[in-house]
């Protein structure tokens, strides 16, 4: 059995109430597997001797001491309980803040084990956070390093030790090593049972080490096998044969009204090579916002649809469907390609048209969400799928999305991007194309930070702006007030700002409003009267409104650097200069501070991310990237353990090399963890 198989229900083990089972789900935890793999957030190293002699200031003692006396300080309610205990190299007193049940527990003359942290206080050694336990010569505590988990509700320490102690017992022996001897041994890794029990209680420092590595090695190991398999697997299958040019892609170049920047060209040509090859393309193309990737990526459909094939775009909301379709349609219609938008607001209708249009092939071009892979969408001939802001799908999505073509060409577009190192960890040897220069004429956006109580000024900027009929952005962390929080919500500031702004026009926008009040209100932003957009994050991604000039973000500290940068990037689409302001509360730590100051001093999206990486980890692009399968990544990071990613890629590309079908024996185990792991890993 491996770890990951032990799907038993935790009301298996003994003594366990169901209310204590319905707060452990609560917290993730309602089979064995996931209650062996609920690490200890920390330990306390209970296995050396320390003496209340050598404990001084604020020092930690861990000792066998004898119960002198007891007494009360205090009156009434307020008394508390103090223990006096000696331990042959002094004496301390113990305060028993809120304990005073303590007192019926030990009597004077008791043996007991005492570990806390000391102070002299008043002339003697003492402590307010101690633990004490009667003496016994099997202890559950004393010698040895107790894990500290993370609990909620009434969950204690104690009921967590004692049913991992419980899982252990039963379910270690019948554990499998999913790792070969060969790996282990190459590697020095502690082999799993070994590790499952010394990551839960430990009979060193250092095997706590040793355990962490090994479950990190396991994972990147398994990491980089399924998306080198994957790969490999790609790489040997063809797609058939077809003829493509790019006559008409060039025409349309020719007609857009400007030219490609340099890196724009490269990186069309780097795709057409991708799709003369028979072997299917598996590209991610980086690029910081405005730096043109969508007409890269329409201009790169159109060898396909000339050829007779279909496209699918997918983007993660409505609002970006719409409006790269209707770039798509000025750009292409004229030239007769045809294309379809295809949304989860869609009427009944209408859908049921577009789907025997798509399955028909009477449609090139389809845009969508993530209705794209809907179980009723049949492709007559998609060859090429291309999926935007990425970063926003998860895995799985992506997979399903995948099934729907065989073979297909694949093209990933992100304006976050990632380190090369992150990149092979997380798509395998996916190629990359980078547009690093922007459209020329763009003026860098001015970023200015300001404390929240000065917004007056700022808004009085905005006026001006409004007044030379430029338009403006405000965005807000949340939709509606909430009570317990100072926070201003988009709801709220939509009524002060009208009142504000009473000669313009204001609109509000959120992930609530209807479907066709969106598009309505966008086409009035972008094309109509709507002056001043209220709105929460939902603008992110994609809009397109080159003549708003401001974007004025409240709460800043709220949102994360690379969203921040994403919602400047709404403005400063054209050649006027724009503005971004961040009003930011007084209260900001200095980490927080730090982070607005990336902002302002850096207009570079990649600089951004890179710094976000550093401060954050890279969870939230790991996020809908890796987590989204079952494969977790706990214990290893891809920026800071590169020695092991390294590693571990060479050993998973060796590995593969000699068993690609992973069908030795000694690889049957490693074989079922990749299984179970990878179901829904596509690229
Ligand atoms: P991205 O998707 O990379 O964030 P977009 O494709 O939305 O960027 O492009 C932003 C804007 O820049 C669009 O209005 C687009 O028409 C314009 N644009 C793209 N390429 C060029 C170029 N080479 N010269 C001038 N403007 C361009
Ligand atoms: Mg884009």
């Amino acid at each position: 059995m491996l770890i990951e198989e032990l799907s038993a229900s935790i009301n298996t083990l003994p003594d366990i109430g169901y209310k204590r089972i319905a707060e452990l789900r609560q917290m993730g935890i309602d089979s064995i597997r996931s209650l062996l793999m609920h690490i200890p957030r920390d330990y306390i190293d209970l296995s050396k001797h320390l003496s209340l002699a050598e404990a001084h200031m604020g020092r930690f003692a861990n000792t066998i001491c004898v119960i002198k006396a007891k007494d009360y300080i205090g009156q009434g309610r307020k008394k508390i309980l103090r223990i006096f205990v000696d331990d042959d190299t002094e004496n301390a007193v113990l305060v028993c803040f809120g304990r005073n049940f303590l007192d019926k527990a030990f009597d004077i003359g008791d043996k007991v084990f005492v570990n806390g942290f000391f102070e002299y206080k008043y002339g003697r050694l003492q402590s307010t956070s101690f633990s004490i336990e009667k003496y016994t010569d099997k202890s559950d505590s004393y010698g040895k390093i107790i894990p500290v988990y993370s609990v909620k509700g009434k969950i204690s320490q104690k009921l967590m030790r004692k049913l991992i102690k419980e899982a252990i017992k039963r379910y270690l022996p019948m554990l499998d090593e999913p790792l070969p001897d060969k790996l282990i041994a190459d590697n020095n890794l502690m082999p799993i049972r070994e590790a499952v029990q010394e990551i839960h209680f430990p009979t060193s420092i250092d095997n706590i080490k040793k355990a962490k590595r090994r479950f990190a090695y396991q994972e990147l190991f398994a990491l980089q096998l399924m998306l080198m398999r994957n790969s490999i697997k790609r790489k040997k299958s063809y797609q058939s044969y077809a003829v493509f040019d790019t006559e008409l892609r060039d025409k349309i170049e020719k007609s857009i009204g400007f030219a490609l920047t340099v890196d724009q060209k490269k990186v069309l040509e780097e795709i057409f090579k991708d799709t003369i090859n028979p072997i299917p393309m598996a590209r991610l193309l980086q690029g910081d916002v405005g730096s043109g990737k969508t007409l890269v990526a329409l201009l790169a459909s159109v060898p396909y649809i000339e050829a007779g094939f279909q496209v699918a775009m997918m983007v993660p909301t409505e609002l970006l469907a719409l409006q790269h379709a209707e770039n798509a349609a000025n750009l292409l219609g004229k030239y007769g390609i045809r294309i379809g938008l295809l949304t989860g607001s869609q009427k009944t209708a209408s859908r049921k048209t577009l789907l025997a249009a798509i399955s028909s092939c009477e449609v090139d071009l389809i845009i969508g969400t993530h209705s794209l892979f809907g179980n009723d969408v049949r492709y007559k001939n998609l060859r090429l799928i291309i999926i935007d802001e990425q970063h926003k799908f998860g895995v799985a999505q992506r997979a399903k999305l995948l099934e729907k073509a065989s073979n297909p060409d694949i093209l990933l577009m992100s304006a976050t991007p990632i380190p090369r190192t992150m990149a092979l960890t997380l798509y395998g040897d996916m190629d990359i194309s980078t547009i690093k220069t922007m459209p020329p004429g763009r003026k860098p956006v001015i970023t200015r930070l300001a404390v929240h109580g000065k917004e007056e000024k700022i808004y009085a900027w905005v006026e001006n702006e409004l007044k030379k009929g430029n338009k403006a952005y405000f965005v807000y962390p949340m939709i509606e007030d909430k009570d317990e929080t100072e926070l201003k919500s988009a709801e709220k500031m939509y009524e002060e700002l009208k009142k504000r702004y009473k000669n313009y026009k204001v609109a509000l926008l959120h992930s609530k409003t209807a479907e066709e009040q969106k598009k309505a209100i966008i086409q009035g932003f972008s094309h109509g009267d709507i002056s001043v957009l209220v709105a929460t994050s939902v603008i992110e991604v994609g809009v397109n409104v080159p003549n708003a000039t401001c974007m004025v973000i409240e709460h800043a500290e709220r949102f994360g650097l690379a969203t921040l940068h994403q919602l400047r990037g709404r403005v400063g689409r054209s050649d006027k200069q724009a503005y971004t302001f961040l009003l930011y509360s007084s209260n900001l730590t200095e980490d927080a501070k730090a982070r607005l100051m990336t902002l302002r001093n850096n207009t570079d999206g990649f600089l951004i991310a890179e710094e976000d990486l550093k401060i954050r980890g890279p969870g939230d692009i790991l996020e809908g990237t890796v987590q989204a399968g079952k494969l977790r990544l706990l214990f290893s990071n891809p920026i800071e353990d590169k020695a092991l990613l390294e590693k571990t890629h060479s050993d998973a590309a060796r590995l593969l090399k000699a068993d690609i079908a992973l069908l030795r024996p000694e690889h049957t185990y490693l074989n079922r963890l990749i299984n179970i792991v990878s179901g829904d890993i596509a690229i």
